[in-house]
């Protein structure tokens, strides 16, 4: 199918919303949630809610009246099959895969095709608008932390005075001081919500993509990166995760260049946060890895760190950012309590939802209304009861897009405002799935599940 044809197929999905408008009384009326008790659902309780703050996870803000602590993770309560996933070799992943290098990409790495595509559309006559020289050239330097530093160094980078300790001796709080300590420090280096796993090493790559092995080492007291192997001692037991929100006002503008700014800027974000988490804790006189997308899987990490739950994108969807985010993580042997994982509801909404499948250019999401052992691509890991995602068919799209692409992400009902409306949707998701269908529609009918074909990059730049 082609990118047009894609982009047609799009937009006979997207709803009319011209001059549509809903008050409150409207909304509560059209889902009938207005006549409903207390009892039946609890809905009455969320539609008087006010914003809480959890200041004992965060210290933000947060509607946290949809969130509930639980004891095991969703990936093992709703999905199933998680105990069988073995450590994912990370060559195998869509990004470095030979095999779809060679079926797709005329053998070559995918970004040299991307950048083929970039360029077709650069020497049009007119460039489409999100996909200009000035689109292109943010899209790349907006990078900048994440490609071009050392970042993410195993090793200490100078920041920190670690000549302090000789003197002084290195910090010793207790897990929960050092927790609180942790996000304090984070919520310091930009808008993002911090919490904190006990580390599974199941997540941890088996090899990079170059094929050297990840080793969870009982011999080494740093980590190490050698030619043979790259070592984590046993004793770094401690997992920070981070999520960091992407600038907003280009989310409407998916998929495109422009959009693709977002994406850099969150990556250097990434990079920033997780080399200065890991220099403050070299500080205090501990061991630190900071991660981006390398060396583990960001999403079960952060489902363990408290951070949110699995959409059907195969992506993280947090209670406060949705999906439109970014994740880094830092590794440490410092003592840190963990947090606990959260529900609100976000499995069970995507089994009838399907917003993200509906809006991807690539056919890549399932349509299945329940999750299911069947792989998409040799790219997913097997052995979990899940939505899997093909990756391979994502990436080829970005590929003959000439951007990322995002619209998953992008598109999630999850990623809304805050204002009341979507409090309340959020609310009364986490308790019924009655009303999930509904929801998902109304997010069209309220305005807010545009794409590109509704929406002008151009606007962004002159506004
Ligand atoms: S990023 Fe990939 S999976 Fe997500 S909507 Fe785009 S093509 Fe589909
Ligand atoms: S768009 Fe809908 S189906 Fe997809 S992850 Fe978000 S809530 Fe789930």
């Amino acid at each position: 199918m082609s990118i047009q044809d894609r982009g047609d197929k799009m937009a006979e999905k997207q709803p009319d919303k011209k001059g549509l408008t809903l008050s409150r009384r409207d909304f509560l009326k059209s889902t009938g949630i207005a006549g409903l008790t207390a009892g039946a659902v609890g809905a009455s309780s969320f539609i008087n809610s006010k914003p809480a703050f959890a200041g004992e996870k965060t210290g933000q803000p947060i509607v946290d009246f949809t969130v509930k602590e639980v004891d095991q993770p969703k990936y093992k309560t709703f999905f199933e099959g998680s105990e069988n996933l073995k450590r994912f070799h990370q060559a195998n992943e869509a990004f470095k895969n030979k095999d779809l290098a060679k079926k797709n990409f005329d053998g070559k790495p995918w970004f040299v095709k991307y950048e083929e595509t970039v360029m077709q559309k650069l020497t049009m006559d007119k460039p489409p608008a999100g996909y200009t020289l000035i689109d292109q050239t943010l899209a790349n330097v907006s990078w900048t932390s994440y490609k071009t530093t050392n970042f993410f160094s195993w090793e200490p980078i100078g920041a920190a005075n670690l000549k302090r300790l000789e003197v002084v001796g290195k910090w010793e709080g207790t897990p929960e001081e050092n927790n609180k300590i942790v996000k304090k420090a984070a919520q310091m280096w930009g808008p993002g919500e911090t919490g904190v796993a006990e580390v599974n090493e199941q997540w941890f790559y088996s090899h990079e993509a170059n094929g050297t092995p990840i080793i969870f080492s009982d011999k080494h007291d740093k980590p190490v990166q050698t030619k043979e192997a790259w070592y984590i001692p046993k004793t770094m037991k401690s997992l920070i995760v981070m999520v960091i929100p992407m600038y907003e006002p280009v989310r409407k503008y998916v998929p495109s260049a422009l959009a693709g700014g977002a994406v850099g800027t969150g990556y250097s974000l990434m990079a920033e946060k997780a080399s200065k988490m890991a220099e403050f804790l070299r500080g205090l006189g501990y061991n630190a890895i900071p991660m981006g997308n390398e060396i583990g899987l960001s999403v079960p990490m952060a489902i363990d760190a408290g951070l949110g739950e699995l959409g059907r994108h195969g992506l993280l969807v947090n209670p406060k950012w949705g999906s439109w985010i970014r994740i880094s993580k830092v590794l440490t042997d410092m003592p840190i309590a963990p947090d606990k994982p959260i529900d609100f509801g976000v499995a069970e909404f995507c089994r009838t939802c399907m917003k993200c499948a509906e809006n991807c250019p690539s056919e890549s999401i399932s349509f299945d209304k329940d999750p299911s052992y069947e792989i998409k691509c040799p790219s997913n890991n097997p052995g979990m009861k899940k939505w899997y995602v093909d990756t391979w068919s994502c990436l080829t799209f970005w590929t003959e897009n000439g951007a990322g692409c995002t619209n998953c992400q992008g598109i999630c009902p999850y990623n809304k405002p805050h204002t009341w409306i979507h409090d309340v949707v959020k609310g009364i998701s986490a308790k019924t799935t009655v009303f999930n269908s509904t929801f998902a529609a109304l997010d069209d009918i309220l305005g807010y599940g545009g794409t590109v074909d509704e929406n002008n990059p151009e606007e962004w730049w002159k506004s």
